[in-house]
């Protein structure tokens, strides 16, 4: 019987470690016009997608960091109407985004194609409910060049993005953020995707003072990926609404209620609350963060 396939995730070749998986069916595999892509179906995990060697998604955790990601966001906001995707094309955090009832309008650009057809094939539970939705537009271009020409104006700016290697470098650049704030409306919140800081500190420490550049809070709250190796992975926090990371468990329950209570298997008011509460080393690195 032929030897199985492992394939090995090289995001931290640098550290001298490789985390690998052994592979029941490659789906698929190419180099687009941005990015090596590979989707394959792994004994454990299910269906999983990598990027230039970087895990981006997998069907069996994907629901800690897509949760994580929109309802943080979106029930410490409050009220938010106009929000922004940049990157997401596997949609697992417009599906989320959709849930909130208050949303009225959700745009999402993502740079490739490619991953937005497998989306479509490969991850019906999202892609299928989310492109049904009229509130939902999906724009194929490069996030920067969007933020940078947009006249809208968005609540909650969600960075999905790849790490910041190859299409995504310029999503964790001083000018994007500067962009993202150009294009939020008043009280605003941007998060964005920001690394495992056991393995990545520099990563979070050089985008939270990029955000105390142009914003009066910055920082992020955490959650444990399991194929996000490295522990606790970071999601970074811009705003100028210093009160927003500090919503109350009462007020977070209260607004989960009244959009209706939809289910969740991570995502809790308690959860969300403890999420801010940093760890000591990493709270190290964010107050190392100077403008
Ligand atoms: N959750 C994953 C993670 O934390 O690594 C990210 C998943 S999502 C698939 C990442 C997406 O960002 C990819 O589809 C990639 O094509 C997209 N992307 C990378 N650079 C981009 C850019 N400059 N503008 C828009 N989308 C971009």
């Amino acid at each position: 019987m032929a030897e199985k396939r492992w394939i090995a995730e090289t995001l931290f070749d640098d550290l001298g470690f490789r985390m690998s998986y052994r592979v029941d069916r490659v789906l698929y595999e190419t180099r687009t016009e941005h990015q090596h892509l590979v989707l394959f179906e792994h004994p454990f995990f299910g269906t999983m997608l990598m990027l230039d060697g970087a895990t981006q998604i997998t069907k069996r955790d994907e629901f800690i960091y897509h949760e994580m990601m929109s309802h943080v966001t979106l029930f410490a906001h409050g009220s938010a109407r106009d929000v922004l995707i940049v990157g997401g094309g596997d949609c697992g955090i417009a599906e989320e985004v959709l849930k909130h009832r208050t949303v009225e309008r959700l745009t999402q650009v993502e740079i490739d194609a490619t991953v937005i057809e497998f989306a479509k094939e490969h991850f019906p539970e999202f892609a299928a409910t989310v492109f049904a939705d009229k509130r939902f537009e999906s724009v194929i271009e490069d996030g920067m060049k969007y933020v940078a020409r947009t006249e809208r104006r968005f609540d909650v700016i969600i960075i999905d993005s790849t790490d910041p290697q190859g299409p995504g470098k310029v999503l964790f650049s001083q000018k994007f953020y500067a962009a993202c704030k150009r294009c939020m409306s008043k009280g605003g919140v941007l998060v964005t995707q920001n690394g495992v800081p056991f393995f990545q500190p520099r990563e979070l420490l050089s985008s939270v003072s990029k955000f105390r550049r142009v914003f009066a809070d910055g920082s992020c709250f955490v959650a444990a990926i399991p194929t996000y190796i490295g522990g606790h992975m970071a999601m970074g926090w811009a705003t100028d609404d210093r009160r927003l990371r500090r919503t109350s468990v009462t007020t977070l329950a209260a607004r989960y209620r009244k959009a209706g209570s939809f289910s969740t298997r991570y995502w809790t008011p308690e959860v969300h609350a403890a999420a801010f509460a940093l760890p000591r080393f990493i709270a190290d690195v964010v107050a190392r963060a100077k403008p």
